[in-house]
Parts: C-alpha cells; structure tokens; sequence
C-alpha cells in the first residue's frame, strides 16, 4: 500500500493532514470540502460547497461514493468536531466502522493502535477491510511540512437533501491549542472553589504555560471550557512540562497526558495514582503548595 486519501474540510487543517499522511505512503490525494487545492497533496479532487447553503456533512455521500470510484483504501479525517462528524458518516456509507487511531503503520498491511476500555488498554489491530476509516488526533502522525503543488482535478458534487445552514455565529468563548503548548497547568477537583482557581492561573502565567484541567472540572462543575479538559475524551498533550495540581490521576485523564517529558504532581493524597506517574512529587495540601511556588517563581 501506497497510496492514503485524507478529506478535508478546511485549508490549514487539510495542508497538515496532508502533509503528516505523507509519512505513511508516497502518495497522498485528497478530497476538499471547499478547502481548495492542496499543496501537500499530489492530487487534490475539489468540490465547491460554497455555491450551496448544506453544511460539508450533507457531502458525506458524494464523498463516499467517490473514494469508492477512486478505489481508496485507507482515507484520514481530522480528529476536530467536524473531521470526526466526517468520519463517521463516511465510514457508514462505505459500510466500516471509523477507527480513533492512536498509532498508525502502514506497511503490506494497515495496523493501527486504538484505545480500549475507556483507556485502560491499547488494542493493536490489522485492519483487513477493503477500506478503512482513520480518524488521526493530535500527535498521532509526525507533523511535517511540504511545499509543493499538486493536481487539482474538480468534481461535481450534490449535497444531500434536507440540510441547510440558516446561520453561522462565532462560538464565543476561546478557542486553545494545548497540543501545541510546551508547559501546562492542570487543576482538578483538589480545587475547593472556583475562585481558588487563580492560584492556578497565576502559576500558570508565570510559568508561561497553559491551564487545562480534569474532566469534572469542565464537565462537573463547569469551571473551565470544554476546551481545556485532558484526557481520553478530551484534549492530548505533548509538552515539556505538566503540573498536575489536585488530579487523583484517574486512567482516563493520564491518557491525556503520558506524553509530556516531564510531570510533576502536587497532591495531599500520597496513595494518589498521579504519583506513579509522576517524575517529581509533593504530598502537600495545594494551597499551601502553590503560594510557596508563587513566591519562588
Ligand atoms: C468514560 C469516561 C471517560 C472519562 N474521560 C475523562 C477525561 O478525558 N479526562 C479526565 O480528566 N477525566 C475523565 N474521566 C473521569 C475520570 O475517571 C476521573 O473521575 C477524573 O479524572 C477525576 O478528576 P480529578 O482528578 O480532578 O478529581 P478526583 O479524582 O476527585 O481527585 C481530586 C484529587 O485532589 C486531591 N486533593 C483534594 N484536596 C486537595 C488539596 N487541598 N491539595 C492537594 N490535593 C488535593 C485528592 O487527594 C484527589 O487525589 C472519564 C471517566 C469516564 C467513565
């Protein structure tokens, strides 16, 4: 196998995508959803969605239908709200289940590691389908960079009935990239008040790292966006440093987190799991801890 396909929504996302599928096989095509042609891609097959008012979902179809009649094997989507919305509908088209692709190899064959049981463990599987549907985090992949121009060849495609965007606003809120930050600070349910918070973020700040936290403190008691939570169901980091503050360091958030170079944890629980995993600990009591650190920093 040398050939990948990747389907894009979005120019940026679409250009890294590309270019990191380039890792697995020497040719690289793609299907744009109103990204336009593809520098990083050798071929690009674009379809104009701007001329409808149907959301890039509505294309799933079109898409499918033409991956098949293009004989793709192996086809990449973006781990975002929309790549994997994608995915998952392309991949019912073509009658497969999509894949949460933790690792990828693609030699004579396809094999892929995923996360099972909620990120207890790591199944390694050889995907035998004629076709199989990748959705690829942050991470997963090497990100690299490829100037070029490849073939653009442009396809006509109809959206499928019945979907129509009425309006579009901003979110609100704002949007992060912690896979990108080199030092992160995360707080959990260790935090007796959201207020206390801003221990946190004065740390943070003076670090020069991001905040993030566990789950519940996003999805719990809502003190931070959605955005910032890490995890197996959230965001993945990769930096140098993650200061774990008031995180038990259940399976389900260091799955987020394993990759940094270096954790530190502070937690008034020695049994506390984080320490494990941790390379420095302190068993201490955060707000105690934390000012001691502010007046070091
Ligand atoms: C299907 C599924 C998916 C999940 N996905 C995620 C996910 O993606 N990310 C995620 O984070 N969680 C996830 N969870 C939840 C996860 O299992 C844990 O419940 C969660 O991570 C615990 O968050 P926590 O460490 O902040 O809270 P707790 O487990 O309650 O830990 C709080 C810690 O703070 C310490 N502490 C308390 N007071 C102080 C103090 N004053 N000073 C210092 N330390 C103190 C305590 O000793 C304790 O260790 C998921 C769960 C399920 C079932």
């Amino acid at each position: 196998m040398n050939e990948v396909w990747i389907v894009a929504h979005d120019r940026v996302g679409g250009e890294a995508l590309a270019s990191s599928a380039r890792t697995l096989a020497g040719q690289v095509n793609a299907v744009s959803l109103g990204a336009g042609g593809l520098a990083a891609a050798d071929l690009t097959l674009t379809i104009d969605t701007a001329s409808s008012a149907a959301p890039v979902e509505a294309y799933a179809t079109a898409v499918a239908n033409l991956l098949s009649a293009r004989g793709a094997t192996v086809v990449l989507f973006d781990a975002g709200t929309q790549g994997r919305l994608l995915a998952g509908l392309v991949a019912a088209q073509l009658g497969v289940s999509p894949v949460n692709a933790a690792a990828v190899e693609l030699a004579d064959r396809l094999t892929v590691q995923r996360l099972a049981f909620g990120g207890l463990a790591v199944a390694t599987e050889q995907i035998t389908s004629p076709v199989a549907v990748l959705v690829i985090g942050p991470g997963v992949l090497p990100a690299t960079e490829v100037a070029g121009e490849g073939a653009v060849e442009a396809v006509a495609a109809s959206p499928a009935a019945g979907l129509t965007v009425v309006e579009l606003r901003p979110k609100g809120g704002e949007s992060v990239d912690l896979g990108a930050a080199k030092r992160v600070v995360g707080v959990g349910r260790g935090f007796a008040a959201e207020a206390d918070l801003e221990l946190a973020r004065e740390l943070a700040g003076r670090l020069g790292a991001e905040l993030a936290c566990s789950r519940p403190i996003a999805e719990g008691v809502n003190w931070m966006p959605a955005e910032r939570y890490l995890g197996v169901s959230g965001a993945t980091i990769k930096p140098e440093l993650y200061l774990a503050v008031g995180i038990s360091g259940q399976v389900q958030h260091l799955v987020g987190v394993t990759n940094a170079k270096v954790i530190v944890a502070v937690n008034k629980d020695k049994n506390a799991p984080i320490f494990s995993h941790a390379d420095f600990g302190v068993v201490g009591d955060l707000y105690q801890v934390l000012p001691e650190l502010l007046k070091a920093l």
